[in-house]
Order: C-alpha cells, then sequence, then structure tokens
C-alpha cells in the first residue's frame, strides 16, 4: 500500500470531500471548506459533474464503446465509469487512471471482484508511460474504438502546461471511431466563476477557469456531438432535443461547469 502525505490536501481527497465521501482527511476538508467559501454550492457542483459523468458514459456505451480510459478518475463514489458502462453491456473494460495514490488503493478494494476494470497510478503529464503500462495493453485494445475520458481535470493544469498536448498523445494512440469526453471549469464572466477559481487556487494552488472557446480547443479539432458544450445542467447527449432551462435560467452554481464529447471519425 502506498504512503500518503495526509498533512496537506489533494484534488482527489478535496473532491471526495465536495461529494460527502469519506476517504478523506482534515486538510481535505479544510480545502473544501474553501470552496464552500467562495461558492456555497460546491457540492452541488461537484454532484452535477458527476451525474455529467454518468450521462457522458452511458450515451458513448449505448453507441457501442465498450472500452474506457479514465484520467483523473478520482476516488471511487456513487456511480462509477465501469458499473454505468457495464450496465450497458456487462463486458465493458474500463481502466481509471489516477496520480493520486489513494485511488489506487480505493479503488483495487472496490474492483477486487471485476476483471474487466483496473485502476493504475500514473500522470496525465506522462503520456506515453499511461499508453505504455502493461495493465492498460492488457485491458484495452487500441485497434478498437475507446472512450476517453478527461472528466474535471483540464481546470488543475495552467493553460502553459499546455495539457491539450497531453491528451493529443491519447488521442492519436485511438482509432476512428474513439470519442473524448471533458467537462472543465468555464469563464462566460461571472463572479461565481471567478469564485471557484479563487478557491482552488487558495485550496490547492490551482483550478483555473477558460472560456467556451479555450474549452472547445481541449477537444482537439474533433466534431461535438450534440448538444456540443454546454453547461451540465442543460448537457443531455443522448437527448439533444429535450427541454432544457435557457443558461440565464440556471442557478448561478450551475454556470460553473461545461461539458461535452467529441467524436473522432
Ligand atoms: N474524473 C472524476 C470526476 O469528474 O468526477 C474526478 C475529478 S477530480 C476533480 C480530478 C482527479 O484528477 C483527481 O482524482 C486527481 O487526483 C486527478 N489528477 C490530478 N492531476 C492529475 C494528473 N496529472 N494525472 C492524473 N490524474 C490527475
Amino acid at each position: 500500500m502506498p504512503e500518503f502525505d495526509i498533512s496537506r490536501p489533494t484534488i482527489a481527497r478535496v473532491y471526495d470531500a465536495l461529494l460527502g465521501g469519506k476517504d478523506n482527511f482534515a486538510p481535505d476538508r479544510e480545502g473544501a471548506a474553501a470552496y464552500v467559501k467562495y461558492v456555497p454550492n460546491a457540492g452541488d457542483c461537484a454532484k452535477e459533474n458527476r451525474q455529467a459523468l454518468v450521462k457522458g458514459v452511458r450515451y458513448m456505451a449505448n453507441k457501442g464503446i465498450d472500452q474506457f480510459l479514465d484520467i483523473g478518475a478520482g476516488l471511487p463514489t456513487m456511480e462509477n465509469t465501469h458499473q454505468v458502462a457495464q450496465s450497458v453491456n456487462p463486458d465493458a473494460r474500463v481502466v481509471y487512471v489516477d496520480n493520486d495514490p489513494i485511488v489506487l488503493a480505493h479503488g483495487r478494494a472496490l474492483l477486487a471482484t471485476n476483471d474487466n476494470t483496473t485502476v493504475i497510478t500514473a500522470d496525465l503529464r506522462d503520456p506515453r508511460d499511461i499508453l505504455d503500462h502493461p495493465e492498460i495493453k492488457e485491458l484495452l485494445d487500441f485497434s478498437r474504438p475507446i472512450g476517453l475520458m478527461v472528466v474535471g481535470l483540464h481546470m488543475h493544469f495552467h493553460d502553459e502546461e499546455q495539457p491539450d498536448e497531453w491528451v493529443r498523445v491519447l488521442l492519436d494512440a485511438c482509432p476512428s471511431g474513439s470519442y473524448l469526453f471533458i467537462t472543465d471549469f468555464v469563464d462566460t464572466g461571472e463572479p461565481l466563476q471567478k469564485g471557484m477559481e479563487k478557491a482552488g487556487l487558495e485550496s490547492l494552488g490551482n483550478g483555473w477557469i477558460r472560456t467556451p472557446e479555450r474549452i472547445t480547443e481541449h477537444f482537439l479539432g474533433l466534431p461535438l456531438v450534440e448538444p456540443g458544450l454546454d453547461f451540465l445542467a442543460r448537457w443531455f447527449p443522448e437527448e439533444p432535443d429535450k427541454e432544457v432551462p435557457a443558461a440565464e435560467d440556471l442557478k448561478p452554481y450551475q454556470r460553473i461547469l461545461m461539458a461535452g464529447i467529441g467524436y473522432k471519425a
């Protein structure tokens, strides 16, 4: 079992605290409190992000995707990628990747009985290490379409780090028919969005917001499936014609994250 530094907050554990989970320590709860100070509904934002994850995975699974590479997977919580994917196709394969070793420890326990799912400790900053990882090579077949997930992760990197270039390496390894699923913090000029950024910078030292145009660039030129990039509460890829509230009628906290899925033709 890897050693954990519990003296400082980590993204995975702060997020777990915001979701009401139990896999966190006092500094993580203080980090979560910093979010709540600036964004009182920060916990609801985290829950909406999880709901969006479920919507995105179900969409891809129903399109026939049976292999998922979930980068920055986070600690196991209510409905995780493999549960959603395997509820559509029991043979679906899922590899969870996270650079926080606590995810491996808790994920392994959850997955002890699931042969089609694994968790590895690896870093998006080293995408080639991810692709070369023996457990990825064993479980995923890169000659067939992959559901590549980078959900709730880009905000933790500054633009100067060029996170899109790491994702490009992974996407290049995925064949045509694959999808790229992303959620990110958005900047449409609202004070609460700025509050989310302040909270992240204060508690974790990262958590930047981006314009929708900049988020669109994360998709590396792939066309987006309907309804395109939108606020989570308006984003229903399986029901693109569903009647959704106008953006201005959402609660301000519901205008902090956007989701989209790109398709590699
Ligand atoms: N994807 C999940 C979701 O949307 O519910 C969890 C999102 S959580 C906000 C971000 C996760 O990314 C954390 O578990 C964190 O440990 C992980 N992470 C942060 N930096 C990473 C990196 N460089 N490589 C891999 N994972 C990373």
